[in-house]
């Protein structure tokens, strides 16, 4: 027997819909690349995604056909968005710090018909536009005056012309749930890229999950600055939830450094901000350096690679903000867990409420997870064995787009390529990406674990611990460490920091200074680049 409960298949547009009926006069301010600073409504967005569906249906673009996006987070983003996917397009956010070469195969192969750009980027579309071989219309995010005569590219148009002659009445299609709907290229680090191929449903289903309480805590109250990019996992599904709450959107632009970032979370009156380690570490750097305080930031969510635990007792401690640690990927869409605490933690003191923060935190509701040893059996949640971390759920991928690298899924789970524990009360704790691990004289060595204590130093602004081949134990750790400007350490004293903090075999052997550590697309340490970098290195015998 069915159930007698109506049938509404879950679509992007109805999130958009109900922003502007129920929070039409909710702010949308961004930091244009033009420099200013523009405000807007849900109201007006949600107008101007109808402008965009019509303007797509007049170019005659058919229904999942990809529209492209080289764009910062910013109001005209969030219009396609809404507009590219609510009309049954599908969304595809190119990462503009990706190779020229890599954003040309990833266009052909997501065969993009229309690429939309902020200004920042027309050097790269100048550079990729004729080898990009599907794509038919060329949109610069910005209006007519502003754009250049002599660009080179084919039909090249503004988008304030494209969509502005466009009626703001449109009746959104109704259609599968589903239907493909955004799409967003992994970094790829061995082979070429594989695209996660989201629909409404998994959106909307994970939006939703996102927006709960124990995970990103959001509603109309809250006043929303995702740093992580649009281009980046639907910036962690921000966009999405703050539609769906009502919360007040504010967009960076291109101004990610800290003096920026830590103006328009204070001219804003921000509540919860978004984003990767390495962006918090410019602010905090930035606000330590001027004394500054926050007035109105009340908790944000770091995730994306590990979060250091002093930088969550920075942010708790000297600025009475709540970081809420997060652990996802791409193929997630992206959330998996976040950190927060349960009842039975709120008496406890500090340190040990500390202890259960550092963890990558607890699974949402609609994400399965398990551990399993190197012959797949599932290993206890004791905190203490680690092995493969799986994932199942509506928002895990079945597949990649075109069905590239065969079927991921090992008995309906996902491996994610990260090891993890997981503790009796559920808290997953990353000890490293598969590859990353360190097999010493056959016990395993965190990186996560020897970087978090590296950059508990005042001295370090960034650790990557990797593998060095040892003659006797395989492999030995060595802390590659880039130090704070002006700030010394020597190689002595950051080694005995370590005395005391963890096991004397897992101490790295030695400590090498850098100016710089690679940082890939989406701002991870990249580790292959600096193996081979230090492919000549020789450990220190003794
Ligand atoms: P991406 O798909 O590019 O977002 O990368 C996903 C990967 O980033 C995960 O599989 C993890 O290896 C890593 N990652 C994400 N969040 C965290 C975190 N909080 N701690 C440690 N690693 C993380």
């Amino acid at each position: 027997m069915l159930g007698l409960m109506q049938s509404q298949p879950l679509l992007i547009s109805s999130m958009i819909d109900f922003a502007e009926r129920h929070h039409g006069e909710g702010e949308i301010v961004s930091r244009r690349v033009e420099g200013d600073i523009h405000r807007c409504t849900y109201k007006d967005i949600a107008g101007r995604s109808r402008q965009v569906a019509n303007a797509l249906d007049a170019m005659k673009l058919a229904f999942g056909d990809r529209v492209a996006t080289l764009a910062w987070n910013g109001y005209r983003h969030l219009e396609l968005y809404f507009g590219v996917s609510g009309s049954g397009r599908v969304l595809h956010t190119l990462n503009p710090r990706l190779h020229p070469d890599q954003i040309v195969w990833i266009a052909n192969h997501s065969e993009d018909q229309v690429l939309c750009f902020d200004m920042t980027f027309l050097p790269i579309v100048k550079a990729v536009h004729a080898r990009c071989t599907t794509i038919k219309h060329f949109i610069a995010l910005c209006d007519a005056a502003s754009l250049p005569a002599d660009s080179g590219i084919p039909g090249l148009q503004s988008y304030e012309a494209w969509m502005g002659s466009q009626a703001s009445k449109y009746t959104w299609p109704e259609f599968d749930e589903n239907s493909a709907s955004s799409m967003c290229y992994t970094s790829g680090t061995t082979g070429n890229p594989k695209a996660a191929l989201y629909s409404h449903r998994s959106t909307i289903l994970h939006a939703w999950a996102g927006a709960m309480p124990d995970a990103l805590n959001m509603s109309a109250r809250d006043s929303v600055l995702p740093v992580v990019p649009m281009f980046h996992v639907n910036a962690w599904g921000l966009p999405y939830s703050a539609a769906m709450t009502g919360a007040k959107m504010v967009f960076p632009g291109p101004a990610m450094d800290g003096k920026s970032i830590f103006d328009l979370i204070e001219s804003e009156n921000v509540t919860f901000a978004a984003g990767v380690p390495t962006v918090w570490q410019m602010m905090l750097g930035h606000m330590q350096q001027g004394g500054l305080r926050f007035s109105t930031l009340k908790r944000t969510v770091i995730g994306g690679s590990a979060c250091p635990p002093a930088m969550i007792a920075a942010f708790n401690d000297d600025y009475g903000v709540e970081v809420l640690h997060a652990w996802g990927m791409t193929e997630m869409s992206p959330l998996g867990t976040v950190c927060t605490l349960k009842n039975k933690h709120t008496a406890m003191d500090a340190s040990q409420k500390m202890a259960v923060r550092i963890k990558q935190g607890r699974g949402i509701y609609g994400v399965d997870m398990k551990i399993v040893d190197d012959l797949g059996a599932e290993l206890p949640w004791d905190g203490k064995a680690f092995g493969d971390l799986l994932v199942k759920g509506p928002w895990v991928i079945r597949e990649y787009f075109k069905g590239e690298g065969g079927s991921p899924l090992v008995n309906g789970w996902f491996p994610t390529g990260d090891v993890a524990t997981i503790d009796p009360d559920g808290y997953l704790q990353i000890t490293d990406r598969s590859k990353d691990v360190i097999k010493s004289g056959g016990e395993w060595i965190s990186s996560i674990d020897v970087e978090n204590i590296a950059m508990a130093h005042p001295a370090v602004a960034m650790a990557a611990c990797i593998g060095m081949k040892h003659p006797k134990w395989d492999e030995r750790p060595v802390v590659v460490v880039v130090k704070k400007p002006g700030a010394e350490v020597s190689r002595e004293a950051l080694l005995a920091f370590f005395e005391g903090k963890t096991a004397k075999w897992q101490i790295p052997d030695d400590v090498i200074f850098i100016d710089a550590i690679p940082l890939g697309a989406t701002g991870k340490m990249q580790k292959v680049k600096l193996r081979e970098t230090l492919k000549d290195y020789q450990l220190p015998t003794a």
